[in-house]
C-alpha cells in the first residue's frame, strides 16, 4: 500500500481563523507551519504592542491547534534554526521531514501574494494555495465591478453587499427606509450620554516583548508588558464583541465622528485587530450588531445599527477590493507630487497642537486611533503640509494595531492622501481648525487659536489649508465638489491671502516647532 503524503500547509500571522475548513478535524498527514520571522518585524518600523499583538495571537493559536489535535510545527523569532525569512526556513523544513506537498492560504498582502508565488515555482514539492475562507468577496471583485470607471464609488458597493448577504433588508429594500443614516451620524460628544470604560485586557506578552528587545527588532511605542490590552484569541475576541454591542453600539453612529479629550476609544469596537487577524469573521459581527439591534431596537437604533455595519460590510471589503484593483501600481502614486519628510512630533507627540498631540500620544500609547482622528487630524494635516505619501504610509502602516497594508494602503495612500487622484473619495479630506473645533473639545486646551488664520497664536491647520488649495489649483479646480472653496478663496482681500499664504510658508518650513 502507497504510504500517505505529509502534507506541509502554512498559516501566516494574520490568517488565525480557527473555523477555516483545513482545521475541521486533525489530519495524520498534515502539519500547520506558522513562525515568527524578521522579514515580518522588519519590513516597516513596529509599533511594539503590534509586534507583541501577532506574536502573542500566533502563539495563542498554534495552543489551540494542538489542543484540537492538529500538528503544529511552531518557529519562534529566537528559535536556532530559525533563519528568518518563509523562503529560506521552508524549504530545509520540507526537505528533512519528507514533506510531499506543500500548501496555503491566500495571503491579503499583494508583497507576501508575488513571493510565496516565487515560492512555489522553486519548491521542489507540489504546491497550491486556498482561500483564506475570511472575507466575503473575492480579491478582484471591486474591480470587476467598477471596470471601465475612474471612480469606484463605495455607496453602490456596499448597496449590493446588503442585497447579496441580505443584511438590514425587507423585501428588497433597506430596512428603516434609506441605505444610510450618514447626516444622522456627525454629532459632536456632547456628554449626554457616558462612554463607556474600554474592555480591555491583561495578557502577560513579557516575554515576547524580551525575546523581541533580545532580537533587536526596531520598535517604537510604549507597552505595559504584563497587560497587553489587545485581544490575542477568540475567547478575548468573542468578549470585546459582547461588550460592545451592550455599551457601544447603543451610540455607535451618532458619535462616529466625535472626537474628546476625554476617551481614547469613545463608543468605537476595537475589534480591528481581531478582525485582520482573522480571529473573527466579519458576518458573525455583523449578525452579533444586528442581533442586538432586533432584540432590543428601544436601545440600539436603526441609524446606530447600519453605521457600523456600513463599516464592515462595506468599507471593509470595499477597501480590500481597492487595494487589488490597484495594486501594485498603488504603492508609488502620488497625485500631488508631495516629498516633505514627516514632521518628526509623529514619532513624540510633541507639538503645541492639542489636536495632533492628542491623536498621536494616543497612537504611541495604545497602538489605536479611531477613523477621524486618523483621517482628519494625522491623515489632514500629513497632505496639508504636503508629507511624501510613502512616509504616511509607512507611519500608518508602522503604529497601528490593526495595520496590515491592504487596509492600511487604501486608507491612507487614497482615502487620507488622495495620492490616487480620486479614485476613492470625490475630493481630498482636508479641513481648517473650523471641523475639528466642531467635532472636538481638542480646540479649548489650545495654545493655538482655530478661530486665526494668521499672525501670533493662528492655528495652523488654518493657512495650511488655504496653502493646499492654492498650490494645487491646477489639479483640483475642475472638480465640481472643490469650486466653491476656490470661490471663497478669489473673494477674499488679496492683503488678506498673501497673509495666509505667508502664514502657511512659515509653518510648512518650520513645522518641527509647531
Ligand atoms: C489613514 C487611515 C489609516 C487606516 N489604517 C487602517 C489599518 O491599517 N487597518 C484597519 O483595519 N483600518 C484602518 N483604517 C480604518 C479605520 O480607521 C479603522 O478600521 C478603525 O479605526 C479601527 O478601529 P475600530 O475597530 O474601533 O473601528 P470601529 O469604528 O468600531 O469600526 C468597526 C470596524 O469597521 C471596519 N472599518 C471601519 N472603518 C474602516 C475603513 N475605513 N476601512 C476598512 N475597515 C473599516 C474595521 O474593521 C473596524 O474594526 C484607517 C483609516 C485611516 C483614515
Ligand atoms: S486650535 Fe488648531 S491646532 Fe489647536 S486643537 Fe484646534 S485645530 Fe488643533
Amino acid at each position: 500500500m502507497a504510504k500517505p503524503e505529509k502534507i506541509l500547509r502554512l498559516i501566516l500571522g494574520d490568517q488565525l481563523n480557527s473555523a477555516h475548513s483545513w482545521l475541521k478535524r486533525p489530519d495524520g498527514r498534515v502539519s500547520y507551519i506558522l513562525m515568527e520571522v524578521r522579514q515580518e518585524t522588519d519590513y516597516v518600523t513596529h509599533h511594539i504592542q503590534k509586534v507583541a499583538a501577532f506574536f502573542a495571537a500566533m502563539r495563542a493559536f498554534a495552543d489551540h491547534l494542538r489542543r484540537q489535535g492538529h500538528q503544529v510545527i511552531y518557529l519562534r523569532l529566537d528559535h536556532p534554526e530559525n533563519r528568518q525569512t518563509i523562503r529560506a526556513n521552508l524549504l530545509p523544513l520540507i526537505q528533512s521531514n519528507g514533506f510531499q506537498r506543500f500548501e496555503y492560504l491566500l495571503p491579503d498582502e499583494h508583497r507576501l501574494d508575488v513571493q510565496l508565488k516565487e515560492l512555489v515555482a522553486f519548491l521542489p514539492v507540489p504546491c497550491s494555495s486556498h482561500d483564506s475562507e475570511h472575507f466575503l468577496t473575492q480579491r478582484h471583485e471591486v474591480k470587476e465591478m467598477f471596470a471601465g470607471k475612474n471612480r469606484f464609488l463605495m455607496e453602490s458597493f456596499y448597496r449590493r453587499m446588503r442585497e447579496r448577504f441580505d443584511v438590514l433588508m425587507e423585501g428588497g429594500k433597506p430596512v428603516g427606509g434609506g441605505w444610510n443614516f450618514d447626516t444622522e451620524n456627525r454629532r459632536p460628544y456632547d456628554g449626554s450620554v457616558p462612554i463607556p470604560p474600554p474592555l480591555v485586557f491583561e495578557n502577560d506578552v513579557s516575554e515576547i516583548v524580551d525575546m523581541i528587545r533580545r532580537s533587536k527588532v526596531k520598535t517604537f511605542g510604549a507597552i505595559e508588558p504584563q497587560q497587553l490590552i489587545w485581544p490575542i484569541d477568540r475567547p478575548q475576541a468573542l468578549k470585546l464583541l459582547a461588550a460592545f454591542i451592550a455599551d457601544g453600539l447603543p451610540h455607535f453612529g451618532a458619535y462616529q465622528d466625535a472626537m474628546t479629550l476625554k476617551s481614547w476609544s469613545l463608543f468605537h469596537s476595537r475589534l480591528s485587530f481581531a478582525l485582520n487577524a482573522k480571529i473573527l469573521h466579519p458576518l458573525e459581527v455583523i449578525a452579533a450588531a444586528v442581533n442586538a439591534w432586533e432584540k432590543h431596537p428601544q436601545w440600539i437604533a436603526i441609524q446606530q445599527v447600519e453605521g457600523f455595519v456600513r463599516q464592515i460590510l462595506g468599507w471593509r471589503e470595499y477597501m480590500r477590493g481597492v487595494y487589488w484593483a490597484l495594486m501594485p501600481g498603488f504603492a508609488g502614486m502620488n497625485f500631488f507630487g508631495h516629498d516633505l519628510p514627516l514632521p518628526d512630533f509623529y514619532w513624540t507627540a510633541e507639538t503645541r497642537m492639542r489636536c495632533l498631540a492628542a491623536a498621536i500620544g494616543q497612537s504611541l500609547r495604545y497602538a489605536y486611533a479611531h477613523h477621524i482622528q486618523r483621517l482628519m487630524l494625522t491623515g489632514n494635516f500629513a497632505l496639508l503640509v504636503g508629507v511624501h505619501p510613502d512616509a504616511v504610509d509607512a507611519w500608518y502602516l508602522g503604529i497601528y494595531i490593526d495595520a496590515v497594508q491592504w487596509v492600511e494602503m487604501p486608507n491612507t495612500r487614497a482615502m487620507s492622501q488622495f495620492a490616487d487622484g480620486g479614485v476613492v473619495a470625490t475630493k481630498p479630506y482636508v479641513s481648517s481648525a473650523n471641523y475639528i473645533r466642531k467635532m472636538s473639545d481638542y480646540c479649548g486646551a489650545c495654545a493655538y487659536d482655530p478661530k486665526k488664520k494668521h499672525g501670533e497664536g493662528a492655528c495652523p491647520f488654518n493657512s495650511l489649508y488655504w496653502g493646499f488649495y492654492a498650490r494645487h489649483r491646477e489639479k483640483l479646480a475642475s472638480n465640481p465638489r472643490i469650486g466653491m472653496m476656490y470661490r471663497t478663496w478669489d473673494r477674499m482681500a488679496a492683503a488678506e491671502k498673501k497673509s495666509i499664504l505667508k502664514q502657511a510658508d512659515i509653518y510648512q518650513k518650520d513645522v518641527n516647532r509647531l
